[in-house]
C-alpha cells in the first residue's frame, strides 16, 4: 500500500520534476500540474491526500485555486503546502489566512524537511478525517473485515448535532488502487440527511 498520493502544482519543469521524483522515492503516489487549472481539475477528480502548491501560476494562480479548494465540500479538508518564493512574506501570509496549511520556500528547503511537513500534514489530516470524514481500505481478507467493522465501530453513539439521532457511517466507493478498494466514509444524520 502506497502512502498516499500526492498532488503537485507548479509551473517550473525543473522544480516539479525534482520534488516528483523525491516523493516517487519515497513512496508517495504523485500527480503533477503545471498551471492552476489543471491543478484545480486534478484536486477535484482524484482527491490526493495532499496538495504541493505554487503561488504563481499560469491560468489560475495558486491563491484561486486555494479559494477553490477550501469552498468545495469535496476538496477543502486536503491539507495544502504553499510553494513560495524568498521574500514573499505578505503572501504567505494571506495564503495560511485562506487555509494553506503550511509552506515551504522554494529552493531553501531540503527534501527531507519538506518530507517531515508533508508527513505532518498528513498525520493532522489523519487524525481530523477520523472525526467525520477519512478512508477505509478494504482488501480482499478477513484482517480487513475486521478493520471495516473497527472503523464503523467509531461512528456507534455519535449523535446528530441537530435532531441528536445516531449518526450511521456511509461509504462511498472512491477509487482502486494496488492494494485494494478504497471508500470515502462519512457519517450522516438518516433523519435529518444531513452530513454532520
Ligand atoms: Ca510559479
Amino acid at each position: 500500500m502506497g502512502k498516499g498520493t500526492i498532488l503537485i502544482v507548479e509551473d517550473q519543469d525543473g522544480f516539479r520534476r525534482i520534488y516528483s521524483d523525491v516523493l516517487s522515492k519515497e513512496g508517495y503516489d504523485v500527480l503533477t500540474a503545471p498551471d492552476g487549472e489543471k491543478g484545480w481539475e486534478l484536486s477535484r477528480e482524484k482527491r490526493p491526500h495532499l496538495i504541493l502548491l505554487d503561488l504563481g501560476l499560469p491560468k489560475i494562480d495558486g491563491f484561486e485555486v486555494l479559494r477553490r479548494l477550501r469552498a468545495d465540500n469535496a476538496t477543502k479538508a486536503i491539507p495544502v503546502i504553499i510553494f513560495s518564493v524568498m521574500g514573499e512574506q505578505k503572501d504567505i501570509k494571506k495564503a495560511l489566512e485562506m487555509g494553506a496549511n503550511d509552506y515551504t520556500v522554494k529552493g531553501f528547503y531540503t527534501p527531507r524537511q519538506i518530507l517531515s511537513k508533508i508527513k505532518e500534514q498528513l498525520d493532522q489530516a489523519g487524525v481530523q478525517r477520523s472525526a467525520s470524514v477519512y478512508k477505509i481500505l478494504v482488501k480482499a481478507g478477513q484482517e480487513d473485515a475486521a478493520k471495516l467493522e473497527e472503523d464503523i465501530g467509531l461512528a456507534k453513539g455519535v449523535k446528530c448535532p441537530k435532531c441528536n439521532a445516531e449518526l450511521v457511517l456511509e461509504l462511498y466507493p472512491d477509487y482502486v488502487r494496488e492494494g485494494g478498494h478504497w471508500f470515502d466514509s462519512r457519517l450522516a444524520c438518516p433523519q435529518c440527511q444531513q452530513p454532520a
